[in-house]
């Protein structure tokens, strides 16, 4: 059996500190961001008052319990979105090869699934059949659920991988910490075809993303009797934003979070609390703060959010192509430069993959998250400036996705050697061009 990455994320004492944050931090988080955004105004100010008048007993006065109704629309999203995995059809695609040379086969049935979820979403409201205010209105018992789920789901992910890995590219570390953090399989599966990073980071995790954006938008206009243009520019945006996740997502599977981070508490327990949560949040604060922007300036941001959401779309798209072509391909109108990089895989192979040195990855290693950060800020910046916590996934990803680029950076050199440094020479900066 391979043995876990672990040389090629953080250092053991970085991985205990973190993981002791988010388990301790991250819960109580996203139950104070819920209550300040749907109880205290959206003004953190206002929940401090109130904790520094009520100590630790008011806190946990505000954690809701996980009640029958939270359990029960956990259960009815995740077993709909599970089935439609499972049964609607798709082309058959495959993965990257993976450290211990496997190649995971999929099926690209995200869009149809999308594209289900929403119709039966919307049509279920419609119809009268089931009010998706109901989600709003036991929110934080739903994410208050949702925590201590995860948490087993996560426990569960770590005895299969002990007992019933699906594959070779599984395996401990010999750090049970370590195991249950970074995850013990890259590619877990139920059965043969039951993908369970599939699940959690797509059909769970990006897909509440959209609904919730829907929920937040009905609630507004259920409890206003119209949506104001702040809230239509950022449900827009944020709808624009999953549509092209799930257009792309087979694109995804090529990606660090499915073919190098292994399924554990780090990204699992992400998607699964985190993304509905956190991600959610700028439309979660509009429900109460109708902002009126006014056509001129709703339009203005609604293009550059667009425009973002596109560049960071094509960045995907060109570094795909490229390697779906093996080069034979035009970037910006050119024939693309490029580095012929030779590895090998945990079981002595000899590969090569081509790094591309032109087009948006020419201006720096990472430009994609420029344009991935900018889209978030759009869809927050409907909020305008009043209160600081909307611009917290904002400044929340900001962080993520510059840990990641040095993570990634840290992982290719490795895995590249003198293709990779031959790479940052001809490349100088990690994201911002220029700058950093
Ligand atoms: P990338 O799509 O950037 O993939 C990184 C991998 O691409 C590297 O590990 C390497 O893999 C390969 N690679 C690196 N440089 C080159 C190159 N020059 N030419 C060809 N291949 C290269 O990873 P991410 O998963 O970080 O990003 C994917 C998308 O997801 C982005 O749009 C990003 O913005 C978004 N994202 C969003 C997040 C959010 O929370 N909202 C979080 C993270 C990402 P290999 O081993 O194959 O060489």
């Amino acid at each position: 059996m391979a043995s876990t990455e672990s040389k090629t994320v953080h250092s053991a004492a970085l991985t205990y500190f973190s993981m002791i944050s988010l388990l301790t931090l991250c819960p109580p988080f996203v139950i104070l961001l819920w209550y300040t955004m749907v109880h205290a105004d959206g003004s953190i100010i206002q929940t401090f008052d109130y904790l520094r008048q009520h100590g630790l007993q008011g806190f946990v006065d505000i954690w809701p319990r996980p009640t029958v109704t939270a359990w029960k629309i956990i259960a009815g999203y995740a077993a709909f979105e599970a089935a439609l995995q499972l049964l609607l059809p798709g082309k058959r695609v495959e993965g990257p090869i993976s450290p211990a040379g496997n190649r995971p086969v999929y099926k690209a049935n995200g869009m149809a699934a999308y594209t289900v979820t929403l119709v039966t979403y919307l049509s279920l409201w419609w119809f009268g059949i089931f009010n998706p205010t109901i989600v709003y209105d036991h929110l934080g018992e739903i994410f208050s659920a949702l925590i201590f789920g995860s948490l087993i789901f996560c426990v569960f992910l770590y005895i299969k991988g002990h007992l019933a890995p699906s594959s070779s590219d599984s395996g401990s570390c010999g750090n049970i910490i370590i195991d249950f953090y970074w995850g013990m399989e890259l590619y877990p599966r139920i059965s043969k075809n039951f993908d369970i990073k599939v699940f959690t980071n797509c059909r769970f995790g990006m897909m509440s993303w959209a609904v919730l954006a829907v929920t937040y938008c009905i609630k507004q206009y259920e409890q206003n009797g119209r949506v104001a243009d702040s809230m239509l520019v950022n449900t827009i945006l944020m709808l624009v934003y999953v549509t092209k996740f799930f257009w792309w997502e087979a694109g995804y599977w090529n990606t660090m979070d499915i073919a190098h981070d292994r399924a554990g508490f780090y990204i699992c327990w992400g998607c699964l609390v985190w993304v509905p949560s956190i991600y959610t949040s700028p439309g979660m604060y509009l429900v109460n703060h109708p902002v009126h922007l006014g056509t001129q300036l709703a339009l203005f941001i609604l293009a550059a959010g667009l425009l973002c959401i596109y560049i960071n779309y094509d960045c995907d798209r060109q570094r795909q192509e490229f390697r779906r072509t093996n080069g034979k391909c035009l970037v910006w109108g050119k024939a693309p430069s490029k580095i012929v990089a030779s590895y090998q895989t945990t079981s002595g192979e000899t590969k090569t993959s081509l790094l591309l040195t032109s087009g948006w990855w020419g201006l720096s290693r990472h430009f994609h998250y420029v344009p991935e950060i900018s889209a978030a800020f759009f869809w927050t910046v409907p909020a305008l400036f009043n209160h600081f916590l909307p611009y917290f996934y904002v400044v929340f990803l900001t962080v993520l996705l510059l840990d990641r680029a040095k993570r990634d950076d840290d992982r290719c050199r490795s895995k590249y050697g003198k293709y990779w440094k031959l790479y940052c020479d001809k490349v100088r900066y990690r994201v911002v061009p220029g700058i950093y």
